[in-house]
């Protein structure tokens, strides 16, 4: 089977519509990114899918949007301010600029070779700083949110006292979060612009150590199950004693096979009480719970899940691009997406565009994006538009031909088998209902 690479990856995001450089016309801007057509119906179905997995098919779970702009006391509170840094290092011969804890120092620089030419590391703050109000002074500095946890644990409170949330619950959120990445390769891997999917699990000291494993478990098996990963391609890494942050008690990473290797997908991490004591002295106001039964009184432990979105985006296209070599020489591109989350879900192709085909077709079309996203395409050979669908990762199309004006026939094809089945036309939702319940990755 051919290579995966990230250049295909872009290429076909590019080509396709998924995902655009930013500002490209302006010679493109760093780190951000624009998601087109395919790629915001492919993020907000992964992102969906999450949601409901977080707020229906988990018990206890409520979700949250807060403000992206919070106060800059937050930022302190939580040790964004003073530590949310990384080292970085200049070459001092080709100006490239690197994260020191990600090369060697006393190797030659990776762009230009030359041997000793970094400058001494020096801490970057990765939040970016604007300021709100008129005057544009100390006192107006704010920040934007670099993770979306925060957002959570300052309305703990809120969420406790206007909803009938009991410990052990969880609040979940999905949103933009900004940080100032030094480097930026990888594509959408690592942006300054991304979205995050967290959720933070309150619980009684000392259950955390029922709930972690549990929530390990849980997230893993969504990856498998709903967006229908490969499983080999995914795998656990703990956290060692010097990348575990002082307050965590354990700490693993979901990494996934990126086509440049092994990396971080989403972080379980056994945070202990440590974000809401923070708060509790930063605010001066206890962000404690008072148990309606025992009637005691204690700050929670926390069990964080925290996903990447964009990140999530670059693994489903990873995961299911294939360049697959065909019985007749051919070579098609195909992306298996799991039904649930590709931007597609059915193309309608009339087989000629005369004779009143394209017509019914139009009106075939029309009534399934009741049910489903829907493409209709008439123009080039029946094949070629096939190879449109799957390159986009549609996993269903039906064809209206001249049959289908006497008997009210289609052919459904499948993307992955490329099986075609003659069904009625009253059929195809249902058809397509059973088989996006019953899909497994072949
Ligand atoms: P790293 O050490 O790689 O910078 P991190 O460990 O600081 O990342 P977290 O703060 O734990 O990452 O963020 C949780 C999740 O958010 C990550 O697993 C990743 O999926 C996503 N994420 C973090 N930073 C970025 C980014 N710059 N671009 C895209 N996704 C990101």
């Amino acid at each position: 089977m051919a290579e995966v690479t990230m250049d295909k990856i872009i290429s076909l995001c590019r080509r396709r519509g998924f995902i655009f450089q930013s500002s490209e016309i302006y010679g493109g801007l760093n780190g951000a990114y624009d998601y087109g057509p395919m790629g915001v119906q492919l993020k907000n179905k992964i992102r969906d899918q999450w949601w409901k997995e977080m707020t229906r098919r988990q018990e206890n779970i409520v979700g949250l949007d807060a403000s992206i702009l919070m106060a800059s006391k937050v930022w302190e509170a939580s040790g964004h301010v003073s530590n949310f840094t990384d080292p970085m290092v200049d070459c001092k011969q080709c100006k490239s600029r690197f994260r020191a804890d990600q090369i060697d120092l006393n190797a030659p620089c990776p762009v230009c070779g030359t041997k000793g030419s970094f400058t001494a590391p020096r801490n970057f703050n990765l939040m970016f700083e604007t300021h709100i109000g008129a005057d544009r002074d100390a006192s107006s500095v704010i920040y934007l949110r670099p993770e979306t946890a925060q957002g959570i644990y300052v309305d703990f409170r809120n969420v406790v006292a206007s909803s009938r949330v009991k410990i052990p619950f969880g609040i979940c959120q999905v949103g933009k979060s900004f940080r100032n990445e030094i480097t930026t390769k990888n594509f959408i891997f690592r942006s300054c612009e991304f979205e995050q999917m967290e959720m933070q699990f309150f619980c009684k000291p000392g259950t955390d150590e029922q709930w972690f494993p549990y929530w390990r478990e849980q997230r893993m098996k969504f990856y498998i199950e709903r967006l229908g990963i490969i499983p080999e391609h995914l795998r656990w890494h703990q956290h060692g004693p010097d990348e575990l942050a002082f307050y965590a008690k354990d700490a693993y990473d979901i990494q996934f096979l990126f086509p440049m290797g092994w990396q971080e997908l989403e972080g379980v991490h056994s945070r202990t009480d440590y974000d809401l004591t923070q708060h509790s002295k930063f605010s001066g106001k206890e962000q404690n719970y008072l148990d309606p039964d025992t009637n005691e009184r204690y700050i929670p432990y926390v069990v964080e899940t925290s996903a990447g979105l964009t990140r999530n985006v670059l693994m489903a296209l990873s995961d299911a691009y294939e360049e697959q070599a065909l019985p007749d020489g051919d070579v098609r591109t195909v992306l298996h997406f799991h039904p649930e989350i590709a931007p597609v879900t059915v193309a309608v192709l009339p087989l000629v565009k005369k004779d009143g085909l394209a017509e019914y077709a139009k009106d075939l079309e029309k009534g399934l994006r009741e049910d489903f996203d829907t493409d209709y395409d008439q123009s080039g050979a029946i094949g070629r538009r096939y190879r449109r669908q799957d390159e986009v990762g549609t996993p269903y199309c039906v064809t209206v031909d001249y049959d289908t004006l006497k008997d009210h026939t289609v052919t459904l094809r499948f993307r992955d088998s490329m099986e075609q089945v003659r069904i009625p036309e009253s059929e195809i939702a249902n058809t397509i209902k059973k088989a996006n319940k019953e899909y497994r990755r072949v």
